[in-house]
């Protein structure tokens, strides 16, 4: 119980250090212990009469010790909140990237996905899924290197993310395989954003390096009002995304349901 008050104390705290900024935190903190060492001593001064004879040299005191001490005291503990925000920021950026890619990593992915879903289910407006898997990428590792493959993957990662709108989700599933998760999005519309993807990556130029050429399959699933998980709407772009390579691989391929919604 103590705990939790302390850490409440603590979080409201440090937000609000954060809101405030450096140079009015400072200023506020040093008024504070001016303000507090003024009242102290003039308590002092109230209680013993003989003291009142030094009036001004105690004020003089009051005022000019805790100008000298606050700011430097207050910027050591202050800066310590600044860094200790900046670090947990970089870390939860850190925790939702793909470490070679630069895209969301899967975890990020899950996560979003899982409240589009739950909003979804709530009311709110539809959502599709896009998984994405480059096209022979064994061969592009085998005949080019592995450097080559790793270039690859983060020329496709960053041109899919910079083709889809900003409230979309681009992120890596694994290996040489990606989701995208449209917001607001379902059926004709979804497939042809996954057209777009296509092209994109068909379109790619790899400068300075031999370019392999780079084709991805793609598989696409909206929401359902009979999904029942997040996990059958990924399944099911899964199968969209094998029947992709099976028909002939650099395509684009959803469920029939899709296609209705799409004419
Ligand atoms: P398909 O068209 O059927 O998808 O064939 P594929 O060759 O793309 O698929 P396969 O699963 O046979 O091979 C995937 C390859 O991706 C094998 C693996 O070494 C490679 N790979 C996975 N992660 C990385 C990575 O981070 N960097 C590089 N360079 N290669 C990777
Ligand atoms: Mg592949
Ligand atoms: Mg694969």
């Amino acid at each position: 119980m103590t705990d939790k008050i302390i850490d409440q104390t603590y979080r409201r705290y440090y937000s609000w250090l954060l809101r405030m900024g450096l140079v009015r935190s400072l200023t506020l903190s040093t008024m504070i212990a001016t303000t507090v060492s003024v009242l102290c001593t003039a308590a002092v001064m109230l209680l013993m009469p003989d003291s009142r004879a030094y009036f001004w040299y105690n004020m003089i005191v009051a005022v000019a010790s805790p100008l000298v001490s606050a700011p430097g005291l207050s910027l050591v503990a202050i800066s310590m909140v600044y860094k200790l925000n900046a670090a947990q920021t970089a870390l939860t950026l850190a925790a939702e990237t793909d470490a070679l890619t630069g895209v969301s990593n899967r975890r990020s992915f899950m996560a979003q996905a899982e409240l589009a879903f739950a909003s979804t289910r709530a009311g709110d407006a539809p959502f599709a899924v896009v998984m994405i898997d480059i096209d022979h990428f064994k061969t592009i590792n085998d005949n080019h290197g592995h450097i080559v493959g790793d270039d690859v993957l983060c020329d496709v990662a960053q041109a899919c993310k910079a083709a889809l709108r900003s409230s979309d989700c681009f992120a890596r599933f694994g290996g040489e395989e990606f989701v995208a998760l449209l917001r607001g999005t379902e059926g004709a519309d979804a497939v042809a954003t996954a057209e777009v993807l296509r092209r994109t990556v068909a379109a790619l130029a790899f400068e300075h390096r031999t370019p392999p050429a780079v084709t991805v399959s793609l598989g696409v699933a909206s929401y359902l009002a009979s999904s029942e998980s997040l996990h059958d709407i990924l399944n099911e772009a899964d199968r969209q995304l094998y029947a992709a390579k099976a028909a002939g691989r650099n395509r684009v391929m959803a469920a029939a349901n899709a296609m209705r919604l799409a004419s």
